[in-house]
């Protein structure tokens, strides 16, 4: 669940008002596109729910956390509340597929049980059982992009937010990416895309939520795109 009750976010550093009083609610189960120019306040909105940046005014809440308010010692449990997919998947590129899936188990205590256990059945799910051993470099994007969207999942959270998932992939390998998002939004994680994939906003009717300018101008229930690119 994630809530912004008008939610204002200035840079101090250079006066800019990224957010101006936004509030809405994802419930739980959600499949939501955030759509905006660039500029709009997309990345901020996603920081802040993530806390790698504060709001000046107004609430977010995320997974029950109530973010003016968290503690520094429970930052990393919102965090393991929530998987990050990045356009430019951002795995390590020294380490397998299986270990770059590993690690982020590794990181938050998990037992090698639970991680043997684990990772074949969450690379089994991205269609990668195949690739465990190879390393990113030899893999193609798409492929990239299903190792970090195992890694998203593998902790189970129950929020995965994704900023501009398929902005380097071809339309067909996007395509793919997008149904495995659909895939794991049915078995009940709540989806967060950040995205200027006109396309499929267009065709998948989800929600949509329009930044511009800082200020949230659409939230439609089964919407679209909305500009012209
Ligand atoms: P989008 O993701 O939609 O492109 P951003 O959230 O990145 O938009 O940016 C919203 C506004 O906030 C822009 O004017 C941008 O220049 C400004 N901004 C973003 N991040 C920072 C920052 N760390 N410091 C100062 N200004 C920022």
């Amino acid at each position: 669940m994630i809530e912004f009750k008008n939610v204002t976010k200035v840079y101090e550093d250079n006066g800019t008002l990224a957010l101006e009083n936004v509030s809405f609610k994802i419930n739980k189960g959600e499949f939501v596109f955030l759509v905006g120019p660039s500029g709009a306040g997309k990345s901020t909105l996603t920081e802040l729910i993530i806390h790698e940046e504060v709001a000046t005014y107004g609430e977010v809440i995320v997974n029950d956390f109530i973010l003016s308010e968290i503690k520094k010692n429970d930052i990393p449990y919102l965090r393991r509340s929530i998987g990050m997919v990045f356009q430019d998947f951002r795995l390590l590129p020294n380490k397998t597929v299986y270990d770059n899936v590993a690690f982020a188990m590794q990181v938050i205590g998990a037992s090698r049980k639970e991680i043997r256990r684990r990772v074949p059945s969450v690379l089994s799910m991205v269609g990668l059982s195949e690739k465990a051993k190879m390393k990113p470099n030899q893999l193609s994007g798409g492929e990239q992009q299903r190792v970090s969207i195992a890694r998203a999942m593998v902790n189970n959270p129950p929020v995965i937010i994704a900023d501009e998932p398929t902005g380097n992939l071809d339309p067909d390998t996007a395509a793919e990416i997008m149904q495995l998002f659909e895939e794991i939004n049915r078995s009940g994680t709540t989806i967060l895309i950040a995205t200027h994939a006109k396309e499929f906003v267009d065709n998948m009717k989800k929600r949509v939520l329009a930044v511009e300018n800082g200020s949230l101008v659409r939230d439609e229930e089964r919407g679209g795109y909305g500009y012209d690119i």
